[in-house]
């Protein structure tokens, strides 16, 4: 027997064949670990396939060149070899597959479909701690310092309100220790807060870990081995929940989301198809998957719930833990290491059969699946934005697929992509059109026309008199407000208001973004920063570094107005700061500010009761970015920010303040109207050939020599269009939006055509004629969703 093997950490997208000895061909089974020899080097591998004998070998009898086989991946066999025989696996990691075989399916599609290397598809299917196989990574080393007195024992339970913790101790120190001003200093920073983990005491007090250890043998610290259980809930108590009784729109969505669960056990239909749940937002989506989950455990099987990473607030989390306690896992990027090693463990045992978490969940090792969820299934967060460049909605649709199970793709505001395939019948739908706890409604919608305000008021404002009224009369009545911003980029620059002038990183050709709390400007691609002048460098005039930029400025406009008014801000600057996300929220939803300003971030799956009143400072600012789906974004955005008031017994109004009061994205969120929407664009990317009508990739290559990087993708393009059929349309090659990024240039390629597959075997043969050098990098995107 022979195994295909991935090796663990290469981009090449090959497998090569090893030999597997008779006394471990019980143990080697598809997606099994292995250590392997390649070339000279020791490597871990996966098993991707198992054949009677090796292609390559046989192959091998006459030509020298590599055969691809049914998946278009190339076979070889280790280098070094004396042909014609194959290295021997060495050994096979662990008891039983580390990758389901259903999974291993799904990373040889994605490798094909993303044209990613097959091994780092095989690597986005597991997170970091379990790849690197060292269960090291489970144990952490915890820090404190010894007591004063010179004959006391540290205590047995050094409990700093953490868990249950089992500890071994390492060094117990005997007389009192002889230290540097500065040990000392240090020994009694760390008494004072009662130890922490090696890696918190060294950046937290900046010192080394060589430092503690020369204090452990001084005796005036312990450093211990510590394994805490280390559960995300451990500091939260949930009550648990019981369904709700369901009206009569959410029942028949279950029921359409059970007939599909019920489908897949039965071997002889086809798979389920994928059911797009389209609620307007408050309808009660979240209900209808709690109790389809629910049902699904009962037949004994599994479920993953996908949410973008920004609407996994503990209030979303809790809605699950609540109803499923200890069945479910929670995956979230805060997680450390072992915590997610842990958790991975908690799927893979079986121990946890609900999943919840941003894309990578789509690969949880859930055997026996019976549901996938993707709620906010429109959400650009699922994709990632570095190789393998998936769609997680999409791979989940393809995983259900390979694991005959049911899927929902959940949205208030579906991408046209989903929308159009239930038009056509590939997608199955049910609707929910209204709020589902009884007292809510939906909000009262105003659209002000800022260019009546700027005439009236002689100068452009950001606020208008009605939305300054409106929060008065909230404070008065001591309601909240939401001022949204849309998206952080607006106006962050500084601005010269006499001459125009714009600060610019010189080495990507793009504004410097203005900090506040530091007084100086980055820029956001390569973090350079300078400090910012007192006068404009162009005319000298004082005014320009008091305008200040987008959130920011709306705060200082907001707290001048309401001196009284209790505010908080909350952007991405703002949350890597002092207070997190879930404090600036928590602080709100208990009802200790008064006004939160933010970004997108606040415009996701929270729920605020008593929020009467949500502003939309600068609804256009996201229209008039460079991409087809501009429109579709602000109805998005418009309409999930309309959908953050009203969700209690009052009523809720929304301000939108616009320069284009007459766009369709504007005019249609106010009514939270997507049908309508919907079917106005996609009569525009219809006539354009844009997605939904089309599958598109976008190529980037970016290098140091412009003429250069231009030349190769012209020939590429060149190439493409030589080997494609027809229905491939193949664009100018052009600069990309962003032309330029930490010295590189950067131009780009769209291909266009019915289905990815029309595009991929012209585009690969291109690829293989036309080598990028290193000084290059090539970048494909299928089916891109950003042409940054
Ligand atoms: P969505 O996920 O569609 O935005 P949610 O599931 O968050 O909607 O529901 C919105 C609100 O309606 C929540 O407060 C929820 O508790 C409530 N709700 C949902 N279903 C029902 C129901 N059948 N009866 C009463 N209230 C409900
Ligand atoms: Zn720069």
């Amino acid at each position: 027997m022979i195994a295909r093997i991935a090796i663990d950490g290469a981009a090449s997208g090959r497998l090569f064949d090893y030999a597997v000895p008779e006394e471990l061909a019980g143990g080697c089974a598809v997606g099994s670990r292995v250590r392997v020899h390649f070339g000279r080097r020791a490597v871990l591998g996966y098993v991707v396939e198992l054949a009677g004998e090796s292609d390559y070998l046989a192959a091998r009898q006459g030509d020298d060149s590599s055969t691809p086989d049914s998946d278009g991946l190339l076979l070889d066999i280790a280098p070094d070899m004396p042909k014609p025989s194959l290295k021997p696996i060495e050994a096979v990691d662990g008891d039983g597959p580390v990758i389901l075989p259903p999974l291993m399916r799904l990373a040889r599609w994605m490798a094909q479909y993303y044209m990613a290397p097959v091994e780092r598809c095989i690597q986005a299917l597991l997170p970091a701690p379990v790849r690197s196989g060292r269960s090291r990574e489970m144990v952490r080393l915890y820090v404190e310092a010894v007591p004063e007195e010179p004959d006391a024992v540290p205590s047995e339970t050094p409990d700093n309100g953490r868990d249950d913790a089992q500890f071994s101790q390492l060094a117990v120190p005997a007389a009192p220790p002889k230290l540097t001003k500065r040990q000392a200093e240090l020994v009694a920073d760390i008494r004072r807060v009662g130890g922490g983990w090696l890696q918190q005491v060294v950046s937290e007090f900046k010192c080394t870990a060589e430092t503690l250890r020369r204090l452990q043998k001084l005796g005036a610290v312990t450093i211990e081995e510590r394994q805490r259980r280390r559960d995300p809930f451990a500091n939260r108590r949930v009550l648990p929940s019981k369904p709700l009784p369901l009206n009569d729109d959410q029942a028949r969505a279950l029921r359409t989301v059970l007939d599909g669960v019920v489908q897949e056990d039965d071997p002889a239909s086809p798979p389920p198809k994928p059911l797009l749940l389209f609620g307007v937002t408050g309808s009660g989506k979240t209900e209808v998957y709690l109790q389809a989950i629910a049902a699904v455990l009962e037949r004994g099987k599994g479920a993953i719930v996908l949410v973008p990473e920004i609407a996994l607030t503990p209030q979303t989390v809790q809605r699950f833990a609540s109803r499923f306690g200890d069945r479910i896992a929670v995956l979230h990027s805060a997680l450390g290491d072992g915590e997610r090693f842990d958790e991975w463990q908690r799927i893979r045992s079986g121990k946890a059969r609900v999943v919840v978490g941003p894309r990578s969940a789509v690969f949880a090792p859930v055997e026996n699946l019976g549901l996938i969820v993707v709620d906010e299934e429109h959400e650009p967060s699922y994709k990632q934005d570095e190789s393998p460049r998936y769609n997680a909605r999409d791979v989940a649709v393809m995983r259900a697929h390979i694991e005959h199970c049911a899927i929902v793709l959940g949205s208030a505001t579906p991408a046209l992509e989903s929308w159009r395939n239930a038009k056509t019948g590939k997608y199955a739908v049910a609707r929910l059109a209204r709020r589902a706890a009884e007292d809510a409604v939906m909000p009262l919608v105003h659209i002000v026309d800022m260019r009546r305000e700027t005439a009236e008021s002689g100068q452009p404002r950001l606020f208008s008199k009605a939305l300054l009224d409106a929060i008065r009369q909230r404070l008065d009545r001591g309601e909240q407000t939401l001022l949204f911003l849309n998206r952080r980029g607006y106006s962050t620059s500084l601005v010269c208001p006499s001459c125009g002038y714009v600060a610019t990183c010189g080495a990507c050709d793009v504004a410097y973004t203005y900090h506040r709390h530091d007084d100086c400007l980055r820029c956001h691609i390569c973090g350079d920063w300078r400090r910012v002048a007192a006068r404009c460098p162009e005319c000298g005039d004082p005014q320009y570094k008091c305008l200040g930029t987008g959130t920011q400025r709306i705060e200082q406009i907001v707290s001048t107005c309401f001196p009284r008014a209790r505010i908080a801000r909350m952007d991405a600057d703002s949350t890597s700061r002092k207070m997190s996300h879930d404090d600036i929220l928590s602080a709100f939803k208990s009802g200790k500010t008064d006004i939160l300003i933010g970004t997108q971030m606040i415009a996701k799956g929270l729920h605020f009761p008593n929020v009467t009143l949500v502003g939309i400072v600068m609804a256009d600012s996201s229209l008039h970015i460079p991409d087809f789906r501009a429109g579709e974004r602000t109805f998005q955005l418009l309409a999930q920010v309309a959908g953050r008031t009203g969700r209690g017994a009052i009523a809720g109004e929304v301000y939108v303040q616009t320069y284009t009061p007459e766009h369709p994205a504007v005019q249609m969120a106010r009514t939270e109207n997507f049908e309508g929407f919907a079917d106005g664009e996609l009569e525009i990317r219809r006539e354009l050939n844009y997605p939904p009508f089309c599958h598109l990739t976008c190529l980037t290559l970016s290098g140091p020599d412009e003429s250069a990087v231009a030349a190769l993708l012209e020939r590429i393009a060149e190439a493409v269009r030589g080997g494609a059929d027809a229905s491939v349309i193949v664009s100018e090659v052009v600069p990309a939006s962003l032309p330029k990024a930490n010295n590189q240039c950067r131009y780009q390629l769209l291909l266009r055509a019915p289905a990815t597959s029309r595009i991929l075997p012209p585009l690969s043969a291109a690829l293989a004629a036309n080598h990028v050098p290193d000084a290059m990098r090539l970048s494909v995107d299928v089916d891109a969703l950003s042409l940054f």
